[in-house]
């Protein structure tokens, strides 16, 4: 099993070793490509936001057992305005997008930041649906201050819960 990271032009490339370093402790060969240009065709000009869902069909254009884009554009998806991160529920694609994760302009926060927004997506792409305790990854936060209080990790709960559902082979 493994990780592809695709980094796209505009993310601070600091961001994406230290992405790559910190995934490297769940149980699976990490894996980065060269940076890509944001698909254009992904811009919408009357929101001057790109839609995610286009990007998230260029970031499965590359092989691998997963794949996760890194971007640092607005993103959008149908009905919600901004969004921090989308995934194939469950599936092999994830897309980021770390631009709503410096709203507070808190640097030194960012690698926790994108570790975190990294597992969540990721643990869509294995079946994890939303969880309703605010220390779980898998919490739907609605603030930075909600998502610094999440834990790295999916509450025992959700384990217990998935067990037996999620594909296995990454060590979450
Ligand atoms: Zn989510
Ligand atoms: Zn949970």
């Amino acid at each position: 099993m493994n990780i592809v990271i695709v980094p796209f032009a505009g993310v601070n490339p600091t961001y994406i070793d230290n992405l790559a370093d910190d995934l490297l402790v769940f149980d699976c060969q990490i894996e980065c490509v060269d940076f890509q240009n944001v698909p254009k065709q992904a811009y919408n000009t009357k929101r001057k936001q790109f839609l995610a869902d286009t990007i998230l069909h260029f970031v499965k254009q590359f092989p691998g057992g997963k794949v996760i884009g890194v971007m640092n554009q607005d993103i959008y998806r149908y009905v919600l305005e901004f969004v921090k991160g989308v995934a194939d529920l469950p599936g092999r694609a994830a897309l980021i997008s770390i631009i709503r994760l410096l709203e507070d302009g808190n640097h030194d926060l960012m690698r926790e930041r994108i570790n975190k927004l990294a597992i969540h997506e990721l643990a869509h792409t294995r079946g994890y649906e939303h969880c309703s305790d605010p220390s779980c990854v898998m919490y739907a936060c609605d603030n930075l201050q909600q998502f610094d209080n999440m834990k790295k990790a999916i509450c025992p709960r959700c384990l217990e819960k998935y067990a037996k559902s999620a594909y296995v082979n990454m060590n979450f």
